[in-house]
């Protein structure tokens, strides 16, 4: 720690360069995520997590950031809007059933590597106005509790559905985190502003959102189509329609959406338009394509074998067509056994 520097001077130069360099808001959490923790350690015991073993497996460093980076004194949180302008409606798309619905964040570059440089330029800005200090940047990282962070830094509230929410802008944002060794002053805590809404709770479509601010990830599509590598259970195979990776309807129902902003980041615009395209088109790109088209996506890191399994359920849920029933046959031959019996089930529900 500088004795004679002037942190308060600093936490303002912070906010006004996070915001020179494209996030639309910084913030300063200190670093007592106990309440957080607990209600982590909670969820973990009903095991909502699924498969998520990466969510259990940081212990205590999740809710104590000193234990995860030594030194650790307060937190800088940031956010990012990412929604691109002038697409076409989520839930518009949803109803049009041969149509591929990819939630909005995974539509243009990973926003890790968008949000990781901006976050690195911001400790520069700060390394050139005092010199070296201790930090670490972090975005969607395992063990960092990025929104309770957030929600401490002032960034917005915990929503029933579990995601952060901002009374300015919804919550079609990113969060990124720089842990410092700076004791620099914590912003207060937004409030509640959900009120007695549960939109969110009933439009689920597979009923995931057990109870306010309890998410069973073993039922949410988002789990189901991006971080569950097994099958996809028969009993939700029907509520996913195309949604084939990732599901926005918790956040496309939430009122406080109304006030979203659209992004300025031209790495978030849609490539090869994932926005508005036809789930064959996506089920007959082979594996070099899938890698070559995602290339700095998202949507890559679940893999060509996941991305069949998701589209043969969103055919399955398709208006069956020639050309669809036939797509579905000429990859069984193919098609690894995971795969293979997603076809099968799509194939019985299309073919009379
Ligand atoms: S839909 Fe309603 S309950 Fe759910 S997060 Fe939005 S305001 Fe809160």
């Amino acid at each position: 720690m500088q004795q004679n520097l002037d942190y308060s001077k600093l936490k303002k130069q912070i906010k006004n360069w996070a915001i020179k360099l494209g996030f639309q808001q910084a913030g300063i959490s200190d670093i007592n995520l106990s309440e957080a923790g607990q209600h982590l350690n909670d969820w973990l015991k009903k095991q909502y997590h699924g498969d998520m073993s990466y969510m259990a497996r940081h212990g205590e460093k999740r809710y104590r950031p000193e234990a995860l980076v030594p030194d650790t004194l307060s937190i800088i949180s940031v956010r990012l809007d990412y929604m691109p302008a002038g697409l076409k409606p989520y839930e518009k798309l949803t109803e049009q059933h041969n149509k591929a619905a990819i939630s909005r964040y995974a539509l243009g570059r990973d926003y890790h590597k968008v949000i990781r440089n901006k976050l690195k330029k911001l400790a520069q800005k700060i390394t050139a106005e005092i010199g070296e200090f201790g930090h670490r940047v972090f975005t969607d990282s395992a063990p960092v509790m990025e929104k309770a962070i957030a929600e401490k830094a002032g960034l917005g509230w915990i929503g029933k559905h579990s995601n952060l929410l901002n009374s300015k802008t919804g919550s079609y944002f990113f969060l990124g985190e720089i842990y410092t060794d700076l004791p620099l002053e914590p912003d207060s805590k937004q409030s509640f502003h959900c009120g007695s809404c549960t939109q969110c709770i009933q439009d689920c479509p597979t009923d995931a959102i057990v109870a306010p601010f309890q998410v069973d990830a073993k039922r949410c599509i988002s789990y189901l189509t991006i971080e569950n590598k097994g099958p996809i259970p028969l009993e939700f195979r029907a509520a996913m329609g195309n949604r084939i990776y990732g599901c926005d309807d918790c956040q496309v129902v939430c009122p406080w959406n109304k006030f979203t902003h659209n992004t300025k980041e031209q790495d978030f615009q849609p490539r090869h338009q994932l926005d508005d395209i036809e789930l064959l088109e996506l089920f007959n790109w082979s594996e070099t394509e899938f890698l070559s088209k995602t290339e700095g996506s998202p949507i890559r890191r679940i893999g060509y074998e996941a991305w069949q399994r998701n589209l043969a359920v969103g055919l399955g849920n398709a208006e069956a067509t020639d050309e669809i029933i036939q797509a579905l046959e000429d990859k069984l031959d193919s098609a690894s056994d995971l795969v293979k019996e997603h076809i099968e089930w799509a194939l019985d529900r299309l073919v009379d």
